[in-house]
């Protein structure tokens, strides 16, 4: 959509934070440099009320006020992009915070409460601070009781020691990336698609599923876990009503009659019973063969969801909106789909593609810390499988990447994604071995996982110990030079992940990879690092002692 077309759509800037912190000024010259309309909300507030708004405090209060606010911003949804300065309290409204940020980039400025009481005593009068007899202590109070509708900005930038042109100039430069897109090809013969990565893009899903030619009824499925942890401001919430109402708002926007489903998190999810759920879901919404089903969470729901579009009137339109890291930079690509069942994990699955990926990297902002060190396990294999310089970048920009800095995370799965698209290319349905790659240290995890009977260690984590003695038997084994392990070992230390474990019992691990050997009647396959980090070979069935020798390593025998 071109910016000059009469809708604020994703292209706006708004400003959002404490009063005192800067929002008018930088908002004026922001709308100046970008050619954009300023928009003061308070000043629109008491244009459309006919009364200053601590005229409509002294009358009315605040809830009036609240309700004003409300409908001024609604009534934006026709302009052209804007800059807009919201309030200090415009995003504790729900329905705010979803209409602002379905209008544009969503920028928290920030001041340390000593310069807001400096800044605000210097201007206009702030009904908020009046009557308070210990200012400080207000303001204090009051930045804690926002501070989950803050967190809900899309950047944040500190104003407190900066003038307002160079906020402006990061502002500036934060909505160039805000409005660049990167784009993964993935030219199937028969079902090609693209993957889109950019930040804020699932508030665009209606738009991008339309040009699609996707239409009609639309299920999304979702799970409704609690979104973050103690570390985020923001517990609570749910997966669910984070990100669905936005989603929503976007697709029936754009013309879509949706239905919502949420199942619980984890994969517990991946049923025989959760499937058929969905199946009776889908028939109950009358969904025909032109219908949709969106995947809006982690590789939980889109295997789960992704199955159920294979399956039901022998396969529907499926879109993968990914919101865990390990969903963005693997599950969601390649088209594999499944359930478990009783007798062994995605026994029950299918080969179907998603017509369309749109991956946001400011997901990953309410993701637990732990399942992003486990999305980050996957990030490594990739490097270690097919691209040492990757390894390397990673190497360099570990800290950063634990930050989220949105510019590298953007770049790091973008990469990902086209490792896993070049693997899916070459190797759609898995008959050619290529894709056993994406498998480097699976082999030692799962026996790790079993060891440990699949309680207290995640997928990612065990992955992590496996990467690092399939590194440790490609060294024994002359194939990789003896500084490689190490090099592994420290890169996924830097990112929090195990790389020793002593609680797990060797010999339970060498047990699990001989019974998986015997019940698949077939070699022991282990992917190796062959040559250099970034080259893989497959060895089967390696000599037992340097298979022990490498599972010591990692279990701290
Ligand atoms: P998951 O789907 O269980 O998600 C992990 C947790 O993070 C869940 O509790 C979820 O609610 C939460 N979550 C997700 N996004 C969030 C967000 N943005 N903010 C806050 N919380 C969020 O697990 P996963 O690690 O994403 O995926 C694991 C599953 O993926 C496994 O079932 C595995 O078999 C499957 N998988 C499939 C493929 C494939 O090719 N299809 C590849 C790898 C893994």
């Amino acid at each position: 959509m071109s910016p000059n077309q009469k809708s604020p759509t994703l292209h706006s800037i708004i400003l959002i934070g404490f009063m005192g912190t800067g929002k008018t000024e930088v908002g004026r010259l922001l709308a100046n440099r970008l050619s954009l309309d300023f928009v003061d909300l308070d000043d629109l507030i008491a244009e459309r009320a006919g009364l200053s708004v601590p005229a409509i405090f002294d009358t009315s209060g605040e809830p009036r006020f609240r309700a004003l606010e409300t409908e001024a911003i609604r009534s934006l949804a026709t302009r052209s992009p804007f800059v807009l300065a919201t309030g200090g309290g415009a995003m504790l409204n729900p329905e705010n915070a979803d209409l602002l940020r379905l209008y544009g980039m969503v920028v928290l400025l920030r001041a340390s409460p000593a310069v807001i009481l400096q800044r605000v005593a210097q201007g206009e009068r702030r009904p908020m601070l009046e009557d308070a007899p210990d200012p400080l202590a207000r303001v204090k109070q009051l930045l804690n009781e926002r501070k989950p509708a803050y967190s809900l900005a899309d950047y944040s930038l500190d104003t407190s020691r900066i003038s307002p042109e160079a906020a402006a100039n990061s502002i500036e430069a934060l909505h160039r990336q805000w409005l660049s897109e990167d784009v993964v090809d993935l030219p199937l013969q028969r079902d090609p698609y693209l993957i889109h990565i950019k930040d804020g893009i699932i508030r665009q899903a209606g738009q991008r599923l339309r040009s699609l030619g996707l239409r009609g009824r639309l299920l999304i499925v979702t799970d409704h876990n609690v979104v973050g942890g103690a570390n985020h401001p923001e517990q609570g919430r749910r997966v669910a009503s984070h990100y669905a109402s936005l989603v929503t708002r976007s697709l029936e926007a754009a013309g879509f009659e949706t239905l919502l489903h949420s199942v619980p998190p984890g994969e517990r999810s991946k049923s025989r019973s959760q499937l058929w759920s969905l199946l009776d879901i889908m028939a109950d919404f009358k969904m025909t063969r032109d219908s949709t089903v969106l995947a809006l969470g982690g590789g939980v729901v889109g295997d789960l969801a992704g199955l159920a579009a294979a399956l039901y009137m022998r396969g529907v339109n499926l879109v993968q909106v990914p919101t865990s890291l390990l969903a963005q930079v693997d599950s969601s690509v390649g088209g594999k789909v499944a359930v478990d069942h009783p007798r062994a994990k995605n026994l029950i699955g299918a080969f179907y593609q998603p017509r369309l990926v749109l991956i946001d990297p400011l997901c990953l902002r309410t993701l637990p810390r732990r399942e992003l060190r486990c999305g980050l396990a996957e990030v490594v294999k990739y490097a270690a499988i097919a691209d040492e310089t990757l390894f390397s970048h990673l190497e360099t920009n570990a800290e950063k990447l634990l930050r989220l800095d949105s510019a590298l995370l953007r770049q790091i799965i973008k990469q990902c994604c086209q490792i896993k698209a070049q693997v899916v290319l070459e190797d759609e349905r898995e008959t050619l071995g290529r894709r056993e790659v994406l498998n480097f240290g699976h082999t030692f995890a799962h026996a790790v996982e079993a060891a440990l009977n699949y309680s207290g260690i995640k997928h990612g984590e065990a992955v992590s110990l496996g990467m690092i003695a399939a590194s440790r038997l490609s060294a024994e084994l002359g194939l990789v030079s003896d500084d490689v392990p190490p090099r592994l070992s420290a890169l996924l230390s830097r990112l929090g992940l195990p790389i020793v474990l002593p609680q797990c019992p060797p010999q339970a691990c060498l047990d699990s990879l001989a019974h998986d050997k015997k019940a698949r009647a077939e070699a022991t396959r282990f992917v190796l690092l062959d040559g250099a980090l970034g080259k893989t070979t497959i060895v089967a069935n390696p000599p037992a002692e340097a298979v022990t020798r490498a599972v010591g390593s990692i279990c701290g025998s």
